[in-house]
């Protein structure tokens, strides 16, 4: 293996096995694992470190059981609920995005269904930040044909619609809609010309297997970026007491490798679960990843932007300086 990682030729597509050969190498092995995730991150991505800031538009009261997540019909997390955030907290943080020289704007909006008139509110505020030229990245359920080709002449960039674990597991997290829809839903959107934002949580239950089987499932539908989370329980939901402790440091470290090494070419961004899963280790993390979240993802803190900002140059690496479309 040691030989086969110093010698990576990214021409050759990983198999299901050598994949799974990845998730269980020793740890002497992890230094070359890094050092190969890192050659195709400088050749693909350089220095760069995109941060995204988030904003939680919609919050709370979804129809859908998804087991991981405190805005779940089944959960009891003491989360805030509204349908629809202040213009005067979304148009403030895309003007932090703006502000800060931030990589990308991204709201999301709770919930799997959207009525037209819903959609056109959401393009309003759409066409309103794309006066500045910000990069806008939309986390949304299932949209018809009709509401995506709405968001796109709005001027949205990307759409996230996480694919979150394998096929075999997906019934164990959701019972409320399928894997299937998911995809599906996905290829809509790359039919229409949405660049894509796809990933999926780590430390639900799922077998090594799962990981890999979900990574060559996005290997095939190539989105512009996957954000890989690390399950961060939350009090009230149905994972509250899932038992985290094989998220090691190490694991996690592989997880991110592997996604570089089978995709390479996308930006890999380390998502929720960074702070605490890699506190400490983030000049490592950045060798293989080059995407982050700041201030916050949905329902749990994270860092402020300026320590995001100030951790990545001490780190050695460069914060993004981009989200405007006249680039
Ligand atoms: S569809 Fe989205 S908001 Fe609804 S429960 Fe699932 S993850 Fe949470």
């Amino acid at each position: 293996m040691k030989e086969w990682l110093k010698h990576w030729d990214e021409t050759k597509r990983l198999t299901r096995e050598e994949a799974i050969k990845i998730l269980n190498l020793p740890k002497e092995d992890m230094d070359d694992l890094i050092a190969c995730a890192y050659a195709l991150r400088t050749k693909y991505k350089g220095k760069k470190v995109s941060v995204q800031l988030l904003t939680n538009v919609r919050s709370g009261n979804c129809s859908q059981n998804c087991a991981y997540c405190a805005q779940s019909c089944e959960s009891h997390a003491a989360i805030e609920k509204y349908r629809r955030v202040s213009d005067e907290k979304l148009y403030g943080d895309n003007d932090l995005v703006d502000d800060k020289h931030l990589a990308r704007h991204c709201i999301g909006l709770s919930g799997i269904q959207f009525s037209d008139a819903e959609i056109e509110d959401l393009a309003e505020r759409i066409r309103e930040m794309k006066k500045k030229g910000t990069q806008i990245c939309c986390s949304i359920g299932f949209l018809t044909e009709k509401q995506a080709r709405l968001l796109k002449d709005a001027g949205l960039d990307r759409i996230n619609h996480n694919l979150n674990s394998s096929r075999r597991f997906y019934p164990e997290i959701c019972t409320t809609h399928t894997y299937e829809q998911r995809v599906a839903n996905i290829h809509m959107l790359q039919d229409i010309g949405f660049e894509i934002c796809s990933g999926g949580i780590i430390g639900m239950g799922e077998r090594k297997e799962d990981v890999v089987d979900m990574l060559l499932d996005l290997r095939e539908i190539h989105p512009e970026s996957v954000p890989i989370n690390f399950l961060l329980p939350i009090p009230g939901t149905r994972l509250a007491d899932r038992d985290i402790s094989g998220l090691t440091p190490e694991y996690c470290m592989k997880v991110l490798c592997l996604a570089r090494l089978m995709i390479p070419t996308s930006d890999i961004r380390c998502a929720a679960g960074r702070e605490v899963y890699f506190k400490g280790i983030e000049p490592t993390l950045f060798k293989v990843v080059d995407s982050i979240f700041a201030s916050g993802y949905l329902t749990a803190d994270g860092q402020g932007i300026d320590a995001t900002m100030q951790m990545i140059r001490d780190a050695g690496f460069d914060g993004e300086i981009e989200s405007t479309d006249e680039e």
